[in-house]
């Protein structure tokens, strides 16, 4: 269970979180909308501590989430996509994945502990799980290759495989349908809608394409600089003429 409480976070003078509060519960796909600069990602960045917040209170599985390292995320089962996809172009589609996966590995993985047969053999699970990943992900044709010069839809899913690299209980994913197509974002809410089972996922997915939330999300929270101004099922989202006014009338 997430539980976000009087959130707020100030750059200077702007206001991007302004006491903002909702809970999720475990399985929970949430969509996060709203217009343009209105503190989805921050709030993203700050369940990540990525950003510092200035007042509120974060508890997730019950444990104070302000209060723990930044590195110390992932070890709490939360992972993340980016919007502008944070893949390494030079590594091949399966050491992105990888780099997913060490981040729950055992600290100092990737340092000369390597030598050591234990660690050998947990190298070769990891590589076993990330080659499960991108099979399930339809990318096992593309493993080796360079994620430079891959077509969109597929980098976005190889960042979804390496979040997934993560196990994470709670994922968020930061506007997964921007580039892709009508066809690509149907096959995207498909698959996701699928993992979320597979993997007893709870998800909590920024997007502006209305068809992907409405469709995919059992609850729409929508922000508006900085605050909350709707929380429910999509239906009531889609009716609340706060939100029409502020977002969908534009979307
Ligand atoms: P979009 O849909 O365009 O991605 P958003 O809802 O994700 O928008 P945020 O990126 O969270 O909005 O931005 C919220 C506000 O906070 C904006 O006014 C933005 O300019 C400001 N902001 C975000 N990050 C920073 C930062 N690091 N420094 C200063 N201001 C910031």
């Amino acid at each position: 269970m997430l539980e976000v409480s009087g959130l707020t976070v100030r750059f200077g003078g702007i206001t991007a979180l302004d006491h903002v509060g909702f809970t999720v519960r475990p399985g929970d796909m949430v969509g996060l909308i709203g217009p343009n600069g209105a503190g989805k990602t921050t709030l993203f960045n700050c369940l990540t501590r990525r950003y510092q917040a200035d007042e509120g209170t974060v508890r997730w599985d019950g444990a104070d989430l302000l209060a723990v390292a930044p590195h110390a995320i992932v070890a709490m089962g939360i992972a993340r996509t980016f919007q502008n996809l944070g893949l390494f172009p030079e590594l091949s589609v399966r050491d992105n994945v990888l780099v997913g996966a060490h981040r729950h590995a055992k600290a100092g993985f990737l340092s000369a502990a390597l030598r050591l047969p234990s660690v050998r053999r947990e190298e070769a699970a990891l590589r076993a799980e990330a080659d499960a990943l991108l099979d399930r992900l339809d990318l096992a044709a593309v493993a080796d290759h360079p994620a430079a010069g891959l077509p969109f839809g597929t980098l976005k899913r190889i960042e979804l495989a390496r979040a997934l690299a993560a196990r994470p209980r709670l994922l968020l994913l930061d506007e997964p349908c921007n580039g892709l197509s009508h066809g690509e974002v149907d096959e995207f809410a498909a698959l996701l809608r699928a993992l979320r089972e597979e993997r007893e996922l709870t998800v909590i997915v920024v997007e502006h394409h209305m068809g992907f939330v409405m469709g995919i999300c059992d609850r729409v929270v929508c922000l508006e600089f900085g605050s909350k101004i709707a929380d429910g099922t999509p239906a009531e989202v889609q009716n609340d003429q706060a939100v029409r006014d502020a977002y969908l009338g534009a979307a």
